[in-house]
């Protein structure tokens, strides 16, 4: 009889992810090359976070009239590449396979997505507030991926986008700031939005 939990890797992974399976249970199950697989949260925030990067890109794509939006977007086209690559290299499913821009798997993401496009169809100023409000998640998101990584390669994607979307709020709110608009965080707390949005902008990939 065949265990459960290997039923529920399966249902999880593919069959392909179990080829590189040792026989060592206590090393946990390992992916080709002997790559220890991800625990169930991790592959649940490397899913989130490659629709969440989507989200990003298929947003700041209607608002082109203004051309901080077409920067970022670029930026964010290589978050869900860099996403994509390692959902693909962790064996999972990839739930952006197929979808068009504005469609996500998750409802979640899907009546976000929504009500962020809505809201940024509303004023200029309405759509950088939109655009603060997808980095300040963003970078909340990827404070838990981090937190919960196994993963050394992983960890440094993450790393990455987290630099990038720190980059990104530093612009929404200097933007915000310049129309007399102090942007209200909803996803961060006060104290390290502030931390963020008063320091230098970094360097390194965008
Ligand atoms: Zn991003
Ligand atoms: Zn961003």
């Amino acid at each position: 009889m065949v265990p459960i939990k290997t039923l529920l890797l399966v249902a999880t992974l593919g069959f392909g992810a179990l080829s590189g399976c040792g026989s060592d249970s206590s090393r946990g199950t390992e992916l080709v090359g002997g790559v220890l697989a991800p625990t169930s949260s991790e592959a649940k925030a490397m899913l989130h976070l490659r629709e969440e990067e989507k989200l990003a890109r298929d947003v700041y794509a209607r608002l082109h009239a203004d051309a901080t939006f077409a920067n970022i977007e670029a930026s964010e086209q290589q978050h869900f590449d860099q996403m994509g690559a390692l959902v693909g290299a962790y064996g999972l499913a990839d739930p952006a396979l197929g979808k068009a821009a504005g469609q996500f798997l998750d409802p979640d993401l899907q009546a976000l997505h929504d009500a962020l496009v809505a809201k940024s169809a509303l004023s200029p100023t309405e759509a950088l507030t939109v655009g603060a409000e997808i980095e300040e998640l963003d970078i909340a998101d990827l404070d838990v991926a981090i937190a919960g990584s196994t993963h050394a390669d992983a960890t440094s994607v993450y790393e990455q986008l987290q630099r990038g979307s720190r980059n990104h709020l530093r612009t929404f709110h200097g933007r915000l700031l310049a129309v007399g608009v102090t942007y209200a965080p909803k996803h961060l707390d006060a104290a390290k939005y502030q931390a963020i949005v008063t320091s230098a902008k970094e360097t390194g990939k965008p």
